[in-house]
């Protein structure tokens, strides 16, 4: 499952592959024989677990939630209409909101436009995969991929992983200057390994700036998974902002909200990938969803049912497009857009 965009994510792993191999090529053998060979056989395991995370969270389905089907989207709009009756010419049509009342709360489900559905509580449509993501958090162009329901802990892990490794390399990428000036001062270590001396430039450079973002990045996370909000809860401000409403998916305790976030029993995916729809049918859609051959979502209360434990909120991306069909978008979503 990979967004359109891959570039960056072929600049991740160029950057990870090329800082590592210089590590293992150079820095590492001299600290191994002068130092511990322990060194970089934990560096081996952080490099390995840093991609196995990194392909982890790439290649999975963040939670992507099919596409009405052409008779489930005409039932949709049948309802909508009947719930709001015919709207004179020239008015602007009602937002297509749902409410429900769930823990004494008011729940609001938004329509997505483009896939033609209520979306679930904390949900939102990305406007780079041209989905709507189950828990979406954010869309990662490092990683290529949404962040989502489904590989939120992958991604999590990845950059706590990637954090670990810059500090190490970049730590020991000093060790090793210090180690060599001692034996034969600062400058002659400059002089004498003419071979070495640039890779370990780049290593460093390239460790300086890592560690400034993604360190940060992990911090910041840290703090979302120790609060259970989502980093498009956070943008929006949608436990914060003038509504003063309490973030209804915190436990309240930042050790069970870890367990929720980190560990979890994860949804199955429900993307048919083996699915193929009629020619009639897939010629109208565009084809990323092709692949969508149920629909999570049907017309009812249902979506509650399997996520009875969450809550309201506005669940619009910053991003997101303006519905292509309807002539005047309501309100509610122009707003989004702002
Ligand atoms: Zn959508
Ligand atoms: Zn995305």
């Amino acid at each position: 499952m990979m967004a359109r965009q891959k570039g960056i994510f072929y600049l991740t792993l160029f950057l990870i592959l090329g800082t590592c191999t210089l590590f293992f090529a150079f820095e590492c053998r001299y600290l191994a024989v002068q130092l511990s060979p322990a060194i970089p056989v934990f560096a081996a395991m952080l490099f390995l677990f840093s991609m196995a995370t990194l392909l982890r969270t790439s290649f999975s389905d963040p939670g992507v939630i099919p596409r009405a089907l052409p008779d489930e989207a005409a039932f949709i709009e049948m309802e909508i209409e009947a719930t709001n009756g015919a709207v004179p010419q020239g008015q602007r049509p009602p937002p297509r909101i749902k409410n429900f009342q769930i823990n004494n709360q008011i729940v609001k489900l938004k329509y997505c436009y483009t896939c033609k559905i209520f979306r679930p509580p904390r949900a939102s449509h990305c406007s780079i995969c041209d989905n709507c993501v189950e828990r979406f958090d954010h869309h990662c162009p490092w990683v290529g991929n949404c962040v989502g329901k489904r590989n939120y802990r992958y991604f999590y892990l990845f950059i706590l992983s990637l954090s670990l490794l810059t500090i190490y390399v970049f730590a020991f990428n000093i060790v090793y200057v210090a180690l060599k000036s001692l034996k034969i001062g600062f400058l002659e270590t400059l002089k004498e390994t003419p071979g070495t001396y640039p890779p370990l430039a780049v290593e460093v450079l390239i460790c300086f700036f890592t560690l400034w973002s993604v360190v940060g990045l992990t911090g910041f996370h840290t703090f979302l998974v120790a609060l259970n909000q989502t980093t498009n809860e956070d943008i929006k401000g949608s436990w914060t902002g003038k509504n003063r409403v309490q973030n209804p998916y915190s436990h309240g305790n930042i050790v069970k909200n870890c367990c929720e976030v980190l560990c979890g029993p994860l949804p199955p995916s429900v993307l048919d990938r083996r699915g193929i729809l009629p020619l009639e049918e897939s010629g109208s859609r565009p084809p990323s969803t092709q692949e969508a051959s149920t629909s999570l979502l049907p017309q009812g209360p249902a979506p509650i049912d399997h996520l009875s434990n969450e809550m309201p909120e506005d669940t619009s991306t910053p991003e997101e497009m303006p519905p292509p069909e309807p002539p005047e978008p309501p309100q509610e979503v122009m707003e989004a857009e702002k």
